[in-house]
């Protein structure tokens, strides 16, 4: 299969750079076709702008969401959005791999989808109307693709439980998995996440290999986080709230949005 990365991290030589050798061997070991976008070599522009609209005359005050439609239905999009675009479409799987910096992926990979997931590519896509809020959560672009984060962090793995300081992990990354993957179609794997990586030695770099190359052979195989599809009747219309009865008594928040424990 063809496995894009999105590299997110300044320094090739950083632990995050390792990682990415080892994944990008196992991948190419397993006969899969990788190609890495490393965002920082390639100087990637981060932030929307009037620049990114070449043909929006000059005068014309900027709507983010209206140009992007234009330009993407006309072709006139950049040419580096229009490579990542390309890529995606390419991918069966898309990897995004970052350190955790301020509970969030670093700015320069918000601004890689801020500027690719153009209107009519990730967004505004399908049919909306007062009976369909479009194809998105489940449906769209990415249908068919899978998508997983690898993500680095420096707390620990408590710092990150259920009752943790920091928040748990996955309401951390649910912004990312569901708004930023699920959303344009993308069924998405469980990340991986290393923890406590700022003191690793050689014998913790090689656990953390191991685990990587195993996540790395199971990409096709590895059960999906069951996030709610809109489409498939789970959600009121228009209001798109989870209809009542569907959650675990007592859940709320984001756990609301995956499926598997249907009590109603
Ligand atoms: P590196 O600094 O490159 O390496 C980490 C360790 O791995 C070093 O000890 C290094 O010697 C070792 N190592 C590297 N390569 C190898 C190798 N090939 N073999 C053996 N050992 C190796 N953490 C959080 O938990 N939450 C946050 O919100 C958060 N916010 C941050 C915000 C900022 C701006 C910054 C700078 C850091 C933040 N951190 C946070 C910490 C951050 O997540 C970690 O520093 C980062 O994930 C470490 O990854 P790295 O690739 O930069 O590691």
């Amino acid at each position: 299969m063809n496995v894009l990365i999105v590299f997110a991290h300044p320094e090739r030589r950083s632990l995050n750079g390792a990682l990415l050798d080892v994944a990008t061997a196992e991948l190419q070991a397993q006969g899969h076709e990788v190609k890495v976008s490393d965002l920082y070599a390639m100087h990637w522009k981060a932030t929307v702008d009037q620049a990114d609209f070449p043909d929006l005359p000059a005068d014309e005050r900027l709507k983010v969401a209206s140009a992007s439609s234009r330009e993407f239905a006309e072709g006139g999009l950049t040419e580096d959005v229009k490579g990542e675009q390309a890529k995606l479409l390419w991918a069966d799987t898309v990897i995004l791999q970052f350190p955790l910096w301020w509970f969030t992926m670093p700015a320069i990979l918000k601004g890689w989808v801020d500027r690719v997931y153009a209107y009519g590519f990730a967004y505004g896509v399908g049919e909306h109307s007062d009976r369909r809020w479009g194809d998105r959560y489940g449906e769209g672009t990415m249908a068919g693709k899978r998508a997983m984060l690898v993500v680095t962090a420096g707390g620990w793995p408590e710092h990150y439980s259920a009752r943790g300081i920091n928040g748990p992990i996955d309401d951390l990354l649910f912004p990312i998995n569901h708004g930023i993957l699920f959303y344009p179609g993308f069924t998405v794997l469980p990340s991986f996440v290393a923890y406590q990586v700022d003191r690793l030695d050689e014998a913790g770099f090689t656990i953390l290999s191991e685990h990587i190359r195993e996540r790395m052979r199971t990409l096709a195989t590895t059960a999906p986080i069951p996030y709610r599809k809109q489409n498939d009747g789970d959600y009121q219309i228009p209001t798109m709230e989870l209809k009542p009865k569907l959650e675990k008594p007592g859940a709320v928040g984001f756990s609301l949005h995956i499926a598997g424990e249907k009590t109603g």
